[in-house]
Parts: C-alpha cells; structure tokens; sequence
C-alpha cells in the first residue's frame, strides 16, 4: 500500500510571524496515522526557520524550485545540495507557473529533477495539460510527453525515488477541481506509462493530485486507486484547510 502525501505549497506567501503561527497550528493537530505524511514547501528564505519549527515532528520539509546546477557562478539561484544542508527533504520540480511564468522547458526541469536525486532528496515532478489541451483531447499526450522528458534523462529507476504532482493547468488556484474520475482518468495513464517500464516502480510511485484541492474534496479524490495525496496551494495557508485535507487523507 502507498503512503499518502499532503504536501503545501506555499507559493509566494507568508512572512516570519504568519509562518510560525501556521506551522505551530498544524503540529498542534498533525493527524496520527502512519499512512500519512506532511510536508511543508516554504518560499526559500523561510525554509530554515519552518525546519527549526519541525524537528522532531514527523512533517517532512521541501522546497518550491531548485537549480538544475549543482553550484558556482548561478546568481539567485538555489542548489538542491544546500536545500539538503537546511533541512529539506524534497523539491518540487516543475510547477505549471515555473513552466508559464517563468519558461521553464522539459528539459530544464529534467535537468532540476536529477539534480534534486543527485543531492539525496526526493523530487516532486509536477506535470498536467493546460485547458486547451484538454478540450484537444490532448492531456494523456502532454502529461505523457512531460513524463518522458524525464524518463529520457533520469531513467524509470528514478522514479523509485520521486513523486509526480498531476495538477490539471486549468484547476490551479482557479477553484475547479478536476472530479476524481478525472483525476483518476489521468493518474491510471500516467502510471500505465511507467508500467510500461517497470512494474514494480510504477506500482509504488506517489501520484498526488494537484488543483483546487479542499478539505471538502479530498475525500474524494484520495479515494480513487491511484491518487495518493495532494499537492495544495491556496487551501495550504491556512492550518484548518491543510489539516481538513490532512484528517480526510488519514481516514482514507
Ligand atoms: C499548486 O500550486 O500546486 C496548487 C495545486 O494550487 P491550488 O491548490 O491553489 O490550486
């Protein structure tokens, strides 16, 4: 049986004090279940204060973005290593508003999610199609697409040591959710493509759920067979709405 991630994302979000109140709400009721981690995804500068807060807890610490360079001159730039020296124990790789806003190519994050393997940690690779691919017809090609450009590089073997973060472009902060027989639709393809290579890593990949995910919908989604948590944005930043995602993850 796969272990249910909830993982925030804070985006760009917060400040010293509302942090520290956040994070101390959400240890105060972190929910007792073994098959279920959290984990907190700060903006950078708050990372080592979050990893102070948490240590000895059992929530897990990541970062929203990383340098596909492992160091030198990269000005503003974070490598995975020093993320590793702070505390996390994740990154996320690929978001669709570092792909849109920030243009960053399959290739790019490839490069980020080997990175990330690289320094010991844990990538979360987040992949989805946009609303007009969608009503294309297009989603399983461009969610397969995205997959393969790290496939090509990293190899299926990685993916023993990844998650996937499927977030439907047009559900992202927009308060649609896909349905969770959408979702499911996605999910069942997207591991259906690792099958193909290998068994055993496409049966114990995590594949959360990304877009609009709400205490009131998380039921639904994390009951389908291969949803296996959530990527939250919005419902992250507020301890009741992460905890409400988190108590329906360890009912389920
Ligand atoms: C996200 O940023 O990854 C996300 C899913 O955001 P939201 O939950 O706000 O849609």
């Amino acid at each position: 049986m796969r272990q249910i991630l909830v993982a925030g994302n804070w985006k760009m979000n917060g400040d010293s004090a509302t942090n520290a109140e956040l994070v101390a709400n959400i240890l105060a009721a972190v929910p007792v279940s073994d098959n279920v981690r959290l984990l907190l995804c700060p903006p950078f500068t708050y990372i080592s204060a979050v990893a102070a807060q948490i240590a000895g807890s059992k929530v897990s610490l990541g970062a929203q973005n990383v340098s596909e360079h492992s160091g030198g001159a990269h000005t503003g730039e974070v490598a995975a290593a020093m993320l590793r020296d702070i505390g996390c124990s994740y990154a996320i790789v690929g978001h669709s508003e570092r792909r849109t806003l920030y243009g960053e190519t399959s290739a790019q994050v490839a490069n980020k999610f080997q990175a990330v393997l690289d320094a010991g940690m844990t990538p979360i690779l987040c992949i989805g199609e946009t609303l007009q691919e969608r009503e294309a017809g297009r989603t399983n090609a461009v969610t397969e697409e995205q997959l393969d450009a790290v496939l090509g590089t990293s190899g299926i073997a990685a993916f023993g040591s990844a998650v996937i973060a499927y977030e439907p472009v047009w559900a992202i902060g927009t308060g649609k959710t896909a349905s969770p027989e959408q979702a499911q639709d996605v999910h069942r393809h997207i591991r259906a493509v690792l099958e193909k290579q290998d068994r055993a890593v496409a049966a114990t990949v995590q594949i959360l759920y990304g877009g609009s995910m709400k205490g009131d919908n998380a039921a639904g989604l994390i009951a389908m067979q291969d949803i296996d948590g959530g990527l939250v944005g919005g419902a992250s930043l507020q301890a009741a709405d992460f905890l409400a995602i988190a108590g329906a993850a360890a009912q389920n």
